[in-house]
């Protein structure tokens, strides 16, 4: 008899050499897949797969013109859109299930249109960016995504609205390389609710980010879509590594935050990321998220910057 993970990678086999070719493709669609194929964090790629599935079905009825249009003329049309599509894709469904359904639809398309497309955001004020720092209390203030702890002339720099800019550093972690731009390690406002989606600037919407997780963060929005591995890298100790995609680590970060022996998280310090020594791809399936004490690469994580693709 067959044990569940040689059957279903033997299932696989096909859909995966030949994409293109249907006849596998139908096949390996209806094939339950074992839950340890995704790893330890499975929740987040299956998660992001319904995402995808869900938010194509949903932002399908938006399109460019939204953009000039008065408010209420956008939402009459995606109203009328919604109800065109649950008519000829979802249907048949009774009067009232449709009008409630396309009210929805038109809600979530119009909030999913205004987040890829208004970027303009009030700044925050001086008041509220010292509130932020003080809010550490005696603690140093921290990256929510990544834990890591803000210089003083950074917080510094923030507190005044300062552009900061550190000297670009030599050695960086080869799996999260931040600090090889001068701008990496500054402080950044990040809005827990969007927003483009109607979040505000109130103080407990706010959390402190540093430049590099934001940017990484502002890539992704799932896994599916946070761009592909980074490049090939030979580590001088580890050996060939294929690098993870910055945002595939500021998601997993942010989404897990704690260590994976100990459970410690950013508030406890900076957090780090590796995989076992079988895993040379590092892709957010066997990535796994370690404190500074229990990071498997400690003597191995800080490279020279410049042999980094
Ligand atoms: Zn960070
Ligand atoms: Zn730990």
């Amino acid at each position: 008899m067959t044990s569940v993970i040689e059957s279903t990678i033997s299932n696989a086999k096909d859909a995966l050499i030949s994409p293109w070719i249907t006849q596998g493709m139908v096949s390996f669609s209806g094939q339950q897949l074992p839950d340890a194929t995704a790893g330890r964090h499975g929740w987040i790629l299956r998660a992001d797969a319904k995402l995808v599935q869900i938010r194509w079905a949903i932002e399908a009825i938006t399109s460019p013109e939204l953009a000039s249009m008065p408010p209420a003329k956008a939402r009459l049309l995606i109203y009328r859109r919604a109800l065109t599509l649950i008519d000829a894709e979802f249907g048949p469904i009774n009067k009232k299930e449709r009008e409630s359904t396309a009210r929805k639809l038109q809600e979530i398309a119009l909030s999913l249109w205004r987040a890829r497309h208004s970027a303009s955001r009030a700044p925050i004020s001086p008041a509220d960016r010292l509130a932020l720092i003080a809010s550490f209390d005696k603690g140093q203030p921290y990256c929510w995504i990544c834990g890591v702890r803000f210089s003083s002339s950074a917080t510094e720099a923030f507190i005044r609205g300062k552009r900061f800019l550190s000297t670009s550093q030599l050695f960086v972690d080869f799996a999260y390389p931040r600090g090889r731009n001068k701008s990496d390690l500054a402080v950044t406002v990040d809005h827990v609710l969007p927003v483009a989606a109607g979040g505000t600037n109130d103080l407990d919407n706010l959390r402190l980010c540093c430049s590099w997780c934001n940017t990484a963060k502002s890539d992704a929005l799932d896994v599916y879509r946070s761009g592909q591995y980074r490049g090939s890298y030979e580590h001088p100790t580890l050996g060939m590594f294929m690098l993870p995609s910055y945002s595939w680590v500021s998601r997993l970060l942010a989404l897990v935050g704690a260590c994976s022996d100990c459970g410690r998280n950013q508030a406890d310090g900076p957090l780090v990321i590796a995989a076992s020594s079988a895993v040379r791809q590092l892709n957010p399936a066997f990535l796994r998220i370690y404190c500074l004490d229990h990071d498997p690469w400690a003597d191995e994580r800080i490279v020279p910057a410049k042999g980094l693709p």
